[in-house]
C-alpha cells in the first residue's frame, strides 16, 4: 500500500469514525442489554397469554429482610402456546411451579371445566426470568392457572422511591415500618409476574400479607379477610383490588398503623376513603388529610369520576416520600404543604398552598392507573397529565392567574436534555422532562385550543375512552387530534420527540401598521396556533412556520412579548 493510499485510508477512517461519533452524539442512544429486551419487549413467550388475575401471598421475615411467597397467576391463551416467560429478579429463587385448581378448556367452541389435576411444571430460571414449560399446548380461549412458590432476599431500596426495592425501616418507637416501592425497577423485584405494563390483570389482584400479630398490614383495594393463624404469632391480612392494576402498584405496607375513615359523595355515588398512619401522626394526619376530599372533587371536575369506586381511595403513610399505588397511595411528605416543604414552582408561592404528594400521587389515579402506558417509553402519559393536574388543582381553588403562574414556575425544572419519549421495547423511560415540560406542553395546547369547555371535554373523553386500558402514545395523540378541533401532531412531535424550544420571531412592517410571525428553532411544519387581542385574534401558521399578518399597536406588542408565559416558546423581535 503506497503512502497516498494510506493517507486516503486514514482520512476515510477518520471521517467514518467522526461521522459515527457524530451520529452517536446526535442520537446519544444508550446501550441496552439482553435483559432489557427480555423485560421490555413482548416476545413469543409473553404475548400468547393474557393475565386475568394475580393471587399473591407474601410472608416477610422482617429480621432477616427476606420474603417467602406463593403467587397464583390466572391467565387466558390469546394464541397457542406452552412456554411462559415469567419475570422474577435475582436473587429470588423459585422453589416449584404447579398447576392448581380447576381450569377451563375450549372444546368445540364451548368452555369446559376440567377436574383438578396437579402438575409440577418444568422450569428454567435464568437472568431475571423464569421459563415455564406447561404440560400441553394451550389453545385460544383456554383459561389456566399456575402457582409459583418462591423465596429469598429481595433487593433492598437504598433511596426509595427512586431506586426501588423493599424498605425495611423502623418507626420512632422502634417498631418495624416496612413497604415496597418498585416503579421503574418493576414488581418482579419481589413477586413473579408478567412484568410489562401492557398486561394488567383484567380482574384485579388479591394480596395476602402475613405479619406478626402486633403489626398491621395494608394492601390495595379493600380488606376482605383478617385471620389469626393458629398456633403462631402471625396474622394474615387479605386485600382485594377488583379493577385492573399495574403490577408496580401492588404493594404491601406493614407497621403499627392506625386507621380513620371518611366518605366522599362523588360523581359515581359513595366513595369510601381510608387513611392509615402511624399512631404518633394521627392528629397531624387528621389536619393535613382534610385536603383529600376537595382534591377528589376538583379532579372529578377536570377528569371525570374517580376511576376505582369499587376499590375505594386509600392514603397510607409510607417509609418513603410517596408513590401512586392504585387505591393505596403511599404518603411520606411529613404532613406539610409543598414538596417536602418546598415550592416546585419556584417562588410563585402556589406550590406551598397544598400538599404535593396528596395532589400529585392522587392525580395518577386518572393518568397512570386508569390510563396506563403499554411501554414505559411512553411514561409521559402518566407524568405529563398528572403534573398538569397540579395546575388544574391550583386553578380550581385559586383561579386562572394562579394556575398560569404555577405552570410557568415549573419551567425552572425543565432540562431539555433528551426527548420525553424513551426507546421502545427495552424498558427505557425518556427524560424527566415528562413532568414539567409535559405539563407545559399540555398548558400550551390548551391555550392554542382557546376553549376551556372543549379542553375539559377532551380530558373527560380521554379518561372515558381509555377507561382501565393500557395505551400507546399514538392512541393518545390521535384522540387529542380528533377532538381538539386542530391537528396538534407537529406540536406533539416538537415537545415529545425533540429538545428544541421553538422561537416565535415577530416582525413589525416598515409602516408600523402590521406584524408578521415566523417560527424558528423547530421541526419542519411546527404550527402551534396562538391567540391575541384577549383571545379573539388567532394567528395561524403554514407548513413553513410563517403566519398571517395582524394589525400592529402597542397593546398587541406587549401581548406578544408575554406569549411565552402562556405558551412554551421563546419570543424574539426581528428587525426589518
Ligand atoms: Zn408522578
Amino acid at each position: 500500500m503506497n503512502k497516498k493510499i494510506i493517507t486516503i485510508s486514514l482520512i476515510l477512517l477518520c471521517y467514518i469514525s467522526f461521522t459515527t461519533l457524530h451520529a452517536q452524539l446526535l442520537t446519544n442512544k444508550p446501550t441496552f442489554t439482553h435483559a432489557d429486551t427480555l423485560r421490555g419487549s413482548l416476545n413469543e413467550n409473553r404475548s400468547w397469554w393474557n393475565v386475568l388475575y394475580y393471587d399473591i401471598t407474601v410472608t416477610p421475615d422482617i429480621i432477616n429482610k427476606e420474603i417467602s411467597g406463593a403467587v397464583t397467576i390466572n391467565a387466558t391463551a390469546i394464541s397457542k402456546g406452552n412456554i411462559l416467560q415469567l419475570d422474577l429478579q435475582q436473587p429470588l429463587i423459585v422453589d416449584k411451579i404447579i398447576s392448581k385448581g380447576n381450569y377451563f378448556k375450549v372444546v368445540n367452541g364451548m368452555k369446559e371445566s376440567l377436574p383438578t389435576i396437579q402438575h409440577n411444571y418444568q422450569f428454567q430460571q435464568k437472568e431475571n426470568i423464569v421459563l415455564v414449560t406447561l404440560n400441553e399446548t394451550k389453545q385460544i380461549g383456554d383459561i389456566f392457572s399456575i402457582t409459583i412458590y418462591y423465596h429469598g432476599k429481595p433487593k433492598e431500596a437504598k433511596t426509595p422511591p427512586w431506586d426501588g426495592g423493599w424498605i425495611w425501616k423502623k418507626d420512632y418507637q422502634g417498631n418495624p415500618f416496612v413497604s415496597v416501592a418498585v416503579q421503574g425497577l418493576g414488581a418482579s423485584a419481589w413477586f413473579p409476574c408478567k412484568d410489562h405494563q401492557s398486561d394488567e390483570p383484567d380482574n384485579g389482584a388479591t394480596l395476602k400479607i402475613v405479619v406478626p400479630d402486633s403489626l398491621v398490614a395494608i394492601g390495595n383495594g379493600k380488606l376482605i379477610e383478617l385471620k389469626k393463624l393458629t398456633n403462631t404469632n402471625l396474622t394474615a391480612y387479605t386485600w382485594r383490588v377488583k379493577n385492573p392494576i399495574n403490577s408496580y402498584c401492588i404493594i404491601p405496607y406493614i407497621g403499627k398503623y392506625k386507621n380513620f375513615t371518611d366518605t366522599l359523595i362523588g360523581m359515581k355515588g359513595e366513595l369510601s376513603i381510608n387513611f392509615w398512619v402511624l399512631e404518633e401522626n394521627v392528629n397531624k394526619a387528621k389536619e393535613q388529610f382534610k385536603q383529600v376530599k376537595p382534591m377528589l372533587h376538583a379532579f372529578e371536575y377536570w377528569f371525570g369520576a374517580y376511576p376505582f369506586y369499587e376499590d375505594g381511595y386509600q392514603l397510607i403513610e409510607a417509609p418513603h416520600l410517596g408513590m401512586e399505588h392504585q387505591s393505596a397511595i403511599a404518603y411520606g411528605n411529613n404532613f406539610k404543604n409543598g414538596y417536602l416543604g418546598t415550592d416546585r414552582s419556584g417562588n410563585t408561592g402556589w406550590g406551598l398552598k397544598w400538599d404535593f404528594i396528596i395532589i400529585h400521587e392522587s392525580g395518577h389515579e386518572w393518568f397512570g392507573n386508569n390510563i396506563t402506558a403499554k411501554d414505559i417509553a411512553d411514561m409521559w402519559i402518566h407524568e405529563s397529565f398528572t403534573t398538569y393536574s397540579e395546575t388544574l388543582y391550583t386553578e380550581y381553588f385559586f383561579g386562572k392567574q394562579a394556575a398560569n403562574e404555577y405552570n410557568y414556575g415549573q419551567r425552572k425544572n425543565i432540562r431539555n436534555d433528551k426527548p420525553i419519549i424513551g426507546y421502545y421495547g427495552v424498558n427505557n423511560e425518556g427524560s424527566s422532562d415528562m413532568y414539567d415540560k409535559g405539563s407545559n406542553m399540555i398548558h400550551t395546547i390548551r391555550h392554542a385550543i382557546n376553549n376551556d369547555k372543549k379542553f375539559r371535554n377532551l380530558l373527560h373523553g380521554l379518561t372515558k375512552k381509555f377507561y382501565h386500558k393500557t395505551v400507546t402514545t399514538k392512541q393518545i395523540e390521535n384522540y387529542i387530534n380528533s377532538k381538539a378541533g386542530f391537528n396538534f401532531q407537529k406540536v406533539l412531535d416538537q415537545y415529545l420527540r425533540t429538545t428544541q424550544i421553538p422561537t416565535l420571531n415577530y416582525r413589525i412592517a416598515a409602516d408600523n401598521k402590521t406584524i408578521s410571525f415566523q417560527y424558528t428553532n423547530c421541526i419542519k411544519g411546527f404550527n402551534l396556533p396562538l391567540w391575541l387581542n384577549n383571545n379573539t385574534t388567532k394567528i395561524i401558521f403554514d407548513e413553513n412556520g410563517k403566519s398571517n399578518t395582524i394589525q400592529a399597536n402597542q397593546t398587541i406588542i406587549k401581548e406578544i412579548e408575554n406569549l411565552s408565559k402562556l405558551y412554551y416558546i421563546t419570543v424574539e423581535k426581528v428587525n426589518r
